[in-house]
């Protein structure tokens, strides 16, 4: 019997309604489900033969009608007959990773984003950790580049002026029986992978001295000192910044409807803003990647969202904060079967403290809906390891989606059948950490195929914008002297002021809505959720642009913040 038959035996006894051909190299999937995860699992199968180049999961959901792709209402010619080198497809990490390396060469290159801003994404809805990768799996892709990254990424967070704080991870057990077997597993992991610092494996007395919170039922722990962490979307836009400096270009609100394909390559790509026509195309489109590789004649894989929920807590719960990012491993099992890392508690870059994610399938690739189930879940599992970690301090919580590929593995490569396609694609975790070192081999295989040549006069250096909370008296008197805007506090809870606010409404990729201030800015992000510091953002993005205070939307196109009055209209 081959290959083929064999599985298709296997499956037959699991989902007799579900059909399954070879076709190009690749397992196509197809039938209809009548429970979303019956899908899944029917991928997830396909996966593990390990036979063929990739799986095509196109069975339907019954009932289930997928949700047409959020795009812009936006409709005009600004891109139409546009001729560049490259176009990279999302502003998300990767592509803005992706476009800040192509910058490097002397070439025009284009990113289009769909969405209002850079980091709608995942980009903005993860936990911002920059991983040590012990849990990845030797030969996958995850690892190759989370090493090499590893290994310039602070560099990277000084170049680009965006915090990298280095906190640290652990993992705690409750079953003291397992500190051998879990001690010989840890370091030879570290050592495979290339962990820096290495997995330090300690009782439960000297695993207090680093988790001063740690509950009564951990026995012993294990303590990555590599671990970091950075602001995922500061650092997104910090990226796509540098690359502007250096020439290349942003189009956001601008999203990729179609693309045509001739004798195996990509020869036009239609968007809202007209037709582009690129000599490269990368598809960095995150959940949407196996649509854009359908479009670009390149698909072979299928991305199955898996949707992720994080709260973040108040600073002032402070005392409840790990000091690291700590989780807990109640069964070491546990740590080999799943495809998330379990969520954790962890110091965020801004210094709150940040519970989850969970890992929950989802067949919306931008359901960003968030459920108290979820909060609840990871709040009794990380309860286990942090005492006193209470719901009570949520000052928000928000989804994010990860771009899941049935390999579990990111699709890194030049187009299979494309000829001028590159894919960065099924980019999940840990992606925000991978995503600089999968920029470097996406822009040379781009280099290499259009025969570019490197610049001389790249420039690293990006100057974030100024932080006055983190100013000395001193300093912060002079530059009031120098700008009294400085000086007016508008985020109360994040000492944010209305210089800063004004810096980010001007700054290389201007926000143009009140939630991309926030994202540069930080006002808005404290205690208050901007209950009081929104509208004063609003006034001052209309004086500064010349804008009228009714067309300023919180997010997206919607959610307008004021409106006329009975007596205006
Ligand atoms: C809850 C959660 C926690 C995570 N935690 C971590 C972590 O701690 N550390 C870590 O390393 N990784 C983490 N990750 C993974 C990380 O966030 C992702 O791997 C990374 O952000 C992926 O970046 P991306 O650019 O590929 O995707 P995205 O950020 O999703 O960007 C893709 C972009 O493409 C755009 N797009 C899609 N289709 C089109 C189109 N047709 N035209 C134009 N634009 C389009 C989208 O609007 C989107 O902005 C986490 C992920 C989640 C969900």
């Amino acid at each position: 019997m081959n290959k083929l038959a064999k599985f298709q035996k296997r499956l037959a006894k699991e989902y007799p309604s579900f059909k399954v051909e070879a076709k190009d190299d690749c397992l196509v999937l197809t039938g209809e489900a009548n429970a979303y995860m019956d899908k899944v699992r029917a991928g997830q199968m396909a996966a593990k033969t390990h036979y063929f180049y990739g799986i095509i999961n196109d069975i339907k959901l019954k009932g289930y009608k997928e949700k047409p792709i959020k795009a812009p209402s936006i409709k005009d010619k600004s891109l139409d007959g546009l001729k560049v080198d490259v176009l990279v497809v999302g502003g998300g990490v990767v592509g803005c990773a992706i476009l800040r390396e192509l910058s490097k060469y002397d070439c025009s290159a284009l990113l289009v984003e769909k969405e209002e801003d850079l980091a709608m994404g995942a980009s903005s809805r993860n936990d911002g950790c920059v991983h040590v990768g012990i849990d990845l799996h030797k030969g996958s892709k995850k690892l190759k580049y989370l090493i090499r990254a590893r290994a310039f990424y602070e560099q990277m967070c000084k170049d680009l002026d965006v915090p990298y704080h280095q906190d640290g991870q652990s993992v705690g057990f409750t079953n003291a029986w397992l500190r051998l077997p879990v001690g010989i597993f840890m370091r030879h992991q570290a050592k495979a992978n290339r962990v820096p610092g290495g997995a330090i494996v300690m009782g439960r007395k000297k695993f207090m001295k680093i988790e001063p919170r740690l509950a009564d039922d951990i026995k012993f722990g294990v303590y990555l000192p590599g671990g970091a962490c950075t602001s995922p979307y500061e650092l997104t836009v910090a990226l796509g910044e540098s690359a502007v400096k250096n020439g290349a270009r942003v189009s956001l609100s601008t999203i990729v409807e179609s693309m045509k394909v001739e004798n195996r390559k990509v020869v036009s790509v239609a968007t809202n803003r007209g037709t582009i026509f690129p000599k490269v195309v990368i598809n960095a489109a995150g959940t949407y990647s196996d649509v854009v590789a359908d479009m670009m004649g390149d698909r072979f894989f299928s991305i199955h969202p898996r949707k992720g929920t994080d709260s973040i807590l108040d600073k002032a719960a402070e005392p409840h904060l790990s000091k690291t990012s700590t989780t807990v491993y109640p069964k070491l099992g546990e740590y080999a079967k799943t495809h998330s890392k379990g969520g954790a508690v962890m110091p965020t870059a801004e210094r709150n403290a940040l519970v989850g994610p969970d890992a929950v399938e989802v067949p919306d690739r931008e359901d960003y809906s968030t459920a108290r189930e979820s909060v609840n879940a990871v709040f009794a599992k990380q309860q286990h390891i942090i005492r006193g970690l209470s719901q009570r301090d949520i000052i928000t919580y928000f989804s994010g989606v990860r771009a899941a590929t049935y390999e579990e593995d990111f699709v890194v490569q030049k187009g299979k059948w494309t000829s001028n396609a590159i894919e960065a694609s099924g980019i999940q975790s840990p992606g925000l950490t991978a995503a600089p070192a999968i920029a470097q081999d996406v822009a040379k295989w781009a280099g290499e195929m259009l025969g570019l040549a490197k610049k001389k006069n790249w420039d690293p250096i990006r100057k974030g914008p100024i932080r006055t909370r983190e100013l000395s008296d001193k300093e912060r008197d002079e530059l009031i002297k120098k700008n009294p805007a400085y000086g007016h506090i508008v985020c109360r809870c994040e000492e944010i002021s209305e210089g800063e606010i004004v810096d980010a409404i001007h700054s290389l990729i201007p926000p143009t809505t009140v939630d991309g201030v926030k994202r540069r800015a930080r006002a808005g992000m404290g205690r208050c959720q901007g209950g009081f510091c929104q509208p004063l953002v609003v006034s001052i993005m209309a004086r500064e642009e010349k804008r009228d205070l009714l067309s300023i939307a919180k997010k997206g196109e919607g959610k307008l913040f004021f409106r006329h009055t009975k007596e205006d209209r």
